[in-house]
This record gives C-alpha cells, structure tokens and sequence, in this order.
C-alpha cells in the first residue's frame, strides 16, 4: 500500500498499531514506522481525527484518518494504541474493529501474519511466565491473536471456504496465498480462534459473513 500519498482509514488506534508493526516505509522500503504523536489533530466538528506516522529511517510520513461515519466518535481513542502496544497495562484489550466492515488498511494475509507475530510472542512469553501478571500478558496476547483471526475471517463471503480476490491488497499477499491456499482455509481459521480466549465482557467474536 502506498502510505505516502494516500491516507489510511482505520477502524480504531489499534489498527494503527498492527498496521505500523505489519509494514514497512513504502519510501525507503526498509524503515520500521512509528507514530507522531505530536501530529494528532481532532476534528470535532467533522467527526474526523488524523495522526501522522513516519520512517524511523527516512523520515517519510504517512496520514491515518479515522472517521466517525465509520466508527462512533466516542471508540475513537488515541490510548487504544498503547493498550495493544503493551499487553497487560490496561485491564481490557480494546476492540480492533467495532465495525462489520472488513479492514481496508491490512488485507487478509497481514491479518495472518499478525496473528502469528501474537501468538508466537505470547508462547514466549508464558514459557517462563510465573507471575500473575505475566500470565496477564499471556491471556491478553492471545485475545489479540484472535482479533486478527477474526479480521481475517471478515473477507470471506458466504459459503466460502477461500478468501475472494478482493481480500489481497498487494501481489505479494496473493502470491503468499497462491504458494500456500491451505493455510487460508476458512475451517483452519476458525478451528485457531476456538483456541483462543474472547474478551470477558466484550461482545464477543464478530459474527462471520454468512452466518446467523
Ligand atoms: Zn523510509
């Protein structure tokens, strides 16, 4: 995707989070991404709220914009960033999307990958996890793991037992998918997120495209 001359709609700072730590400057190709949060500027009246990213490399920036036609003005929360950057620190895993609208910043197969990046951190994790609060860590790792499941499943319509096309964003993603169409298979998908706890008093896992 082009981040330096499109802005990027997102569904909540969360996205904004996976998206940074999915991708790399579209510039110089290499440098990771972090937020300017001197650049968040709220638009009220409007709805809208914009932050700024950058190349830690070369500086290029980038534009989120979250927009309350899609979202309710009242998710939109800059602190949602830091509960997904730093499992553990707040006692609830904020919702990635609030939405039923598929994410249009990271397509199916980053969805994947985060999963896998989330998953794989919290084994790690509760190898030598002893303390109470570590295990905190482990539980909500987990919660977050199942979120991208469930933005991945998002893409899939119907009866479908493969992503559409339109769920790829880049020929990379569908050249990922082509060498290995198994590891998206919608039955894979949902056996994973059986595995993985739901947020306590949240609303639990977004229904599936296709399913009462
Ligand atoms: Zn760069």
């Amino acid at each position: 995707m082009d981040a330096d001359r499109c802005e990027l709609i997102l569904h909540s700072f969360a996205e904004a989070y996976l998206y940074l730590l999915l991708n790399r400057c579209a510039g110089c190709v290499e440098g990771t991404l972090v937020m300017d949060w001197t650049r968040v500027t709220q638009d009220p009246e409007r709805g809208m709220v914009s932050a700024v990213f950058a190349c830690r490399a070369c500086g290029q920036a980038g534009l989120f914009r979250l927009d309350a036609r899609l979202v309710d003005a009242e998710s939109i929360r800059p602190g949602d960033f830091a509960a997904w950057e730093k499992p553990g620190s707040q006692p609830v895993v904020p919702p990635v999307n609030p939405t039923d609208e598929a994410s249009r910043v990271i397509d199916v197969a980053g969805w994947l990958t985060l999963f896998g990046v989330l998953s794989e951190k919290a084994r790690e994790i509760a190898r030598q996890a002893t303390k109470v609060r570590e295990r905190a860590v482990v539980r909500q790792l987990q919660i977050q793991a199942g979120q991208c499941l469930d933005e991945a499943l998002a893409f899939y319509l119907e009866d479908n037992d493969l992503p559409p096309r339109e769920a790829f964003f880049s020929e990379d993603s569908w050249r990922q998918f082509m060498e290995r169409p198994a590891l998206f298979v919608r039955d894979r998908l949902i056996d994973l997120r059986s595995g993985l706890p739901l947020q306590a008093g949240g609303s639990g896992r977004r229904k599936l495209r296709g399913e009462e």
